[in-house]
């Protein structure tokens, strides 16, 4: 049998299911998508986005990276900021990372392991600033999980530096940005009230001006 053939067998299950629902479901999501939410997440196969918050297709717009990370030069999940803030003006931004991340277990070591490294340099970066925090955890487990909980306030205050999100707040769009920390092993998701909603919480010097001032 085709090895792939399972999940087209799954797909149609799942449709199906939908369908059953609600017979116009994927007629009317068609026609547009109109999320609320835009989550930045893990790409670990474990921290599926929509099935942890129980959203269906259309109400979730989704871009996942290793670890969770925003980069002030990623064009990609820049880009995916950007539609999601300026067109389909959602009004959360949730950065949600989780406890036991390879990627941020990586950070952490010595070992190479190629071009990730790279991509890992600035959860290093946060490994180095909370060093003293960290070493005083009593096990690696534990320096490992808060190093996630602060690669997302990290990444959540980056997310609220771009001039994507700031020109959101200077045209009066509604628009927050969350951390979020996802436990593997208990499928629980903990707000980290890292809540950033407009730029009087954002460091003066990440402030940038209205264009045009
Ligand atoms: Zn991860």
């Amino acid at each position: 049998m085709n090895e792939l053939q399972e999940l087209f067998n799954n797909n149609v299950r799942w449709a199906e299911a939908i369908t059953d629902e609600d017979p116009q479901f994927f007629e009317k999501l068609a026609k547009q998508q109109s999320p609320e939410y835009l989550w930045i997440g893990c790409a670990d196969s474990r921290v599926p986005a929509n099935e942890i918050v129980g959203m269906m297709p259309g109400e979730l717009f989704v871009h996942r990276n290793i670890a969770n990370v925003v980069l002030h030069t990623d064009i990609n999940c820049l880009s995916v900021m950007q539609f999601a803030v300026e067109v389909l003006k959602v009004k959360h931004i949730i950065v949600t990372g989780h406890y036991g991340c390879g990627g941020v277990r990586a950070a952490m070591n010595n070992r190479q392991y190629g071009l990730i490294d790279c991509w890992l340099r600035n959860i290093r970066d946060i490994y180095y600033e909370h060093s003293d925090e960290l070493n005083k955890l009593p096990t690696e487990e534990e320096q490992v999980d808060r190093l996630c909980e602060l690669n997302v306030v990290h990444q959540v205050a980056h997310v609220s530096h771009t001039n994507i999100v700031q020109n959101a707040w200077h045209r009066g769009q509604p628009l927050s940005v969350h951390g979020f920390i996802y436990g593997i092993k208990d499928g629980r998701l903990k707000n980290l009230n890292v809540t950033i909603t407009g730029p009087e919480q954002v460091a003066p010097q990440y402030r940038v001006l209205p264009l045009g001032q």
